[in-house]
């Protein structure tokens, strides 16, 4: 059964239509539930459809970049690139919506402001904007990781004469900076990418760098016949890698530890990682990466080194390395391609901004605290997101008690398993807070499928309500702050990472990932399955 038009009460509503949202649409309504999909933006693609800045590109391989229940889907989807850029994935994301006819079940241009449970029906009332409202059994958040963006609260934006542009609010028509002088303020994945593009048609480029960060290389490649060929006809093999990988990542995981590894071997393991691209240095190197610092330092190291070597001027190339208290990993590795290498241009200027902070925007550039002023015609902020509760909290869903979701995360995330609250009957999220630190999309569709089978089976047992139960979102709140302090993600805090809250000045900082890794996860989930859903009650 499908939903139409007139039709307002539904079995399953889901809020949102990125990666997460498409697959729970087609795993539950290919099970039969009749399911709504509301979305604010025009298309479908979520974080795909919002991010349009020159330079964006994929961070993982296009091979694992996608969903993976459908042979018929891999079979017939050629990726043109290994990292392929934003127009290729949004291509994507309207193939798999028009190939499943998924958009007869979806309001797009509408946007979810509130939802409340009624105990009696347990049945959800969801408002939306401009007063109509919608009911169902379950909701379902899958409103995106990375969707909203931080606010450029820095005083004096409205005085500026230039133009302006935040990286995840991008124009649809690109804006022309020929001729012009552009800063670029934040050095994370987003302005990774960014700034080689702006390098190339800019008069000037300034960018403004608070933290420098361990960039890899890429090492894109278009993908011709024969690797497409060889991909398709190993696509079983390749997604059982994936889900044996922490990381999510197509690499056998790694099973070395640094200290089995004799010194002189240990350069030649970087060396192999560092030609392959893409994130084998993180994920192939040494198995205790993030926990033994000792092998983060060589690492480390070794990324500092090839950093100098990629910049002709030492001094910027030394403002470039991150310093030695910021140990890979620990914050989001972007991946560049020709990064570095925009340095060495003559129109590029790198301004450390780490202990001579912006302290406004004028009329005409910006100024820093020293005093010292920049003359820009174009500012372009690329400052990160209000990463995992944000998009969520922003919506004014109340639990049964009317304790609402911001009000709940307000100490920090709680969860269950990264898809349940205690207090919030059948509400599930896809993409929640403390899912794995892997390789999103996977990552995502796994737990579609995950909550497709498992609505499936409460469904066919006449389930009315589910509810997680208060001691298991205690218990796996428990267990992801202490997977945080085994492993050197507890210097995240310190570092303003956008993993624990700390990019965001008043956001509480707790674990937002699961840093077991993806095996474990989804090991986890099985289980809660299997054993019939003990952590939670039923109506
Ligand atoms: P980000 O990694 O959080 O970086 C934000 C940058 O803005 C940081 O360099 C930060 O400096 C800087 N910043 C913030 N406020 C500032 C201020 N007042 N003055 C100076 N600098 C300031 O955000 P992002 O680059 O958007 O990336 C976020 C995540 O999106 C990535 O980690 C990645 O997971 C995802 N992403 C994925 C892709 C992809 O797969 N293709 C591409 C882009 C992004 P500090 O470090 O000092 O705080």
């Amino acid at each position: 059964m499908t939903s139409t038009d007139n039709a307002t009460d539904f079995d399953i509503i889901i809020i949102g239509a990125g990666f997460g949202g498409l697959a729970a649409l087609k795993e539950l309504r290919g099970r039969g539930f009749n399911v709504r999909v509301v979305d604010a933006a025009s298309e479908v693609g979520g974080t795909w459809f919002w991010n349009r800045y020159p330079g964006l590109r994929v961070d993982s391989e296009s091979r694992i970049f996608c969903y993976s229940t459908d042979p018929e889907l891999l079979e017939e989807w050629d990726w043109h690139e290994r990292f392929p850029a934003q127009p290729e994935v949004l291509k994507y994301l309207c193939h798999v919506a028009d190939r499943y006819d998924l958009r007869k079940d979806m309001d797009l241009n509408t946007r979810v402001e509130a939802a409340r449970f009624d105990k009696d029906s347990c049945r959800w009332t969801v408002m939306l904007e401009g007063g109509r409202s919608y009911t169902c059994q379950f909701l379902l958040g899958a409103t995106g990781v990375l969707s909203i963006p931080m606010d450029p609260d820095i005083p004096g934006l409205d005085t500026f004469k230039g133009e302006w542009h935040l990286t995840a609010r991008w124009p649809e028509e690109q804006p022309d900076f020929h001729g012009k002088r552009v800063g670029v303020i934040g050095t994370g994945a987003t302005a990774v990418q960014l700034i080689p593009l702006v390098a190339g048609v800019a008069k000037e480029l300034v960018v403004f760098q608070r933290t420098p960060n361990y960039v890899l290389p890429a090492r894109n490649y278009p993908i011709d016949a024969m690797t497409s060929r060889s991909t398709k006809d190993n696509y079983e093999a390749l997604w059982d890698m994936v889900r044996e990988n922490p990381g999510g990542w197509a690499f056998p995981p790694a099973v070395r530890k640094f200290d089995e590894v004799p010194p002189e071997e240990r350069e030649r393991i970087c060396e192999a990682a560092w030609e392959v691209g893409s994130m084998g240095l993180m994920v192939t190197s040494f198995a205790d990466l993030m926990t033994n610092m000792e092998a983060n330092t060589f690492v480390s190291d070794f990324v500092r080194r090839k950093i100098r070597m990629q910049v002709n001027d030492p001094a910027v190339g030394e403002i470039l390395c991150p310093k030695s208290d910021n140990p890979i990993g620990v914050k989001r590795v972007p991946l560049g391609h020709q990064y570095y290498e925009a340095f060495n241009r003559d129109n590029v200027k790198l301004i450390d901004v780490s202990s001579n902070a912006i302290e406004r925007i004028t009329p005409d550039g910006l100024q820093l605290a020293d005093g010292t002023s920049h003359d820009l015609d174009v500012i372009i902020f690329a400052l990160g997101y209000d990463a995992f509760t944000g998009a969520l909290s922003r919506i004014d869903i109340r639990s049964t008690s009317g304790e609402s979701i911001a009000e709940r995360w307000s100490e920090g995330a709680v969860t269950y398993q990264s898809v349940a609250m205690d207090g919030f009957p059948n509400f599930f999220m896809i993409g929640g807070p403390q899912i794995p630190i892997a390789n999103f999309v996977p990552t995502l569709e796994a737990i579609a499928v995950y909550l497709a089978e498992s609505l499936s089976i409460m469904r066919s047992k006449g389930v009315k309500s589910v509810e997680v139960k208060p001691e298991a979102v205690e218990r796996y709140v428990k267990l992801m702050h202490e997977l945080t302090e085994v492993t050197l993600f507890r210097e995240g805090k310190r570092l303003r990472s956008w993993f624990q809250g700390a990019n965001k000045e008043g956001k509480p900082a707790s674990p937002l990932l699961h840093y077991g890794g993806l095996p474990m996860f989804l090991e986890d989930l099985a289980k809660e399955r299997t054993a019939g859903f003990p952590s939670y009650v039923f109506q």
